[in-house]
């Protein structure tokens, strides 16, 4: 069951024993990093638990009713015992621009609570990112919570439960998730249609999640590796003033003057290659992020000492962390290329 979800197998065989209860609590908290595969699961789990086949190990049966009127690949919501919530930019929160779970989703989920099921034999309701609601938000969820409608079920989608009450803890059965593994982060996106040398990159820097790996993807991070592939190669410099000035060079690897998330993208795969060059200089080839990149690499390694590296890799992190306080762009590139390149050539 659950097969089309890679990875989180104890929750999966979880969740199949939970099918098969009578008596079994009425709202389950699934929680841990963004984008590894929490919602999804809910979701498969929510089909199986409306499905209407008798044996448990069956569903969901992709055949009655109820699969039919909820099936997430034809994009058929139309099953009347399925709520899905997912936070919304509110009118109070408009002008934050953050999205929230707000008390007005949470009111219309109470007025729907005083229906029973109709097609199926419960009723389901997920709500994703279920740590983004306010105070009000949940107080009204704890009410229905703590006196849960008949035959209702609740899952809770959270990244920090932290973030949670804690009487809205008390209420619900954890279920962690962990993230995927590299592999299982790659064979998901080699199933994506990913070429393999990208899989490979997005599976490392993405930390075995999934939404970040493909989010990286949209955001063009390869473009931004092959770029620094080249920027790190150009080490040491010599006059570094004068490759700075090129403004062509970096107009080509910013391509908006004040874009900071081009910059941060590039400073991330500076240190990913600069680290990769480590590993390679110290025999440990296997731990590569760039593994597509590896001829380069050992070529580069020829010019730096395993010593000067580790220099370089520990300055390009703390650049990496001024761009992500959105610090001047060219200031960063000015202090990342003088560091670096000091590194280099054993100055530092
Ligand atoms: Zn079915």
């Amino acid at each position: 069951m659950f097969e089309q979800i890679t990875g989180h197998q104890q929750n999966k065989e979880f969740l199949e024993r939970f099918l098969t209860r009578e008596e079994r609590p009425h709202a389950l908290l699934f929680y841990g990093p963004e984008g590894i595969g929490k919602c999804m699961l809910a979701k498969e789990f929510a089909r199986a638990f409306l499905c209407h086949e008798t044996v448990p190990g069956k569903r969901p049966c992709n055949r009655c009713e109820s699969c039919r009127l909820l099936n997430f690949e034809t994009g058929n919501f139309a099953h009347p015992d399925y709520l899905y919530f997912d936070p919304t930019t509110d009118e109070e929160q408009e002008k934050k621009k953050t999205k929230i779970i707000s008390v007005n989703q949470i009111r219309s989920l109470i007025k729907q609570a005083a229906f029973g099921p109709t097609l199926s034999k419960h009723k389901i309701c997920i709500i994703n990112e279920a740590d983004t609601m306010n105070q009000e938000a949940a107080n009204s969820l704890l009410k229905l919570l703590e006196e849960p409608p008949d035959k209702w079920f609740f899952i809770l989608v959270a990244t920090s439960v932290s973030r949670l009450l804690p009487t809205i803890l008390s209420r619900v059965i954890q279920v962690r998730f962990t993230p995927l593994t590299i592999e299982e982060t790659r064979k998901v996106l080699l199933e994506h249609g990913i070429p393999e040398a990208e899989a490979d990159l997005l599976a490392h820097l993405s930390d075995g999640s999934l939404g970040q790996a493909l989010r990286f993807r949209e955001e063009r991070i390869l473009d931004y590796r092959n770029m620094a592939l080249k920027y790190v190669a150009e080490f040491p410099m010599g006059a570094p003033m004068t490759y700075l000035l090129q403004e062509d060079y970096f107009s080509d690897v910013i391509p908006s003057a004040g874009g900071n998330e081009q910059l941060q993208q590039f400073v991330a795969m500076t240190v990913s290659l600069l680290r990769d060059l480590l590993f390679v200089k110290s025999g440990l080839g296997e731990q590569v992020f760039n593994t597509d990149a590896i001829p380069q690499l050992l070529k580069i390694a020829e010019k730096w000492d395993a010593g000067r590296l580790h220099q370089a890799v520990e300055a390009a992190q703390e650049e990496a962390a001024a761009a992500a306080r959105r610090a001047n762009t060219k200031s960063v590139l000015d202090s990342l290329t003088f560091k670096i390149n000091a590194c280099c050539e054993g100055r530092i």
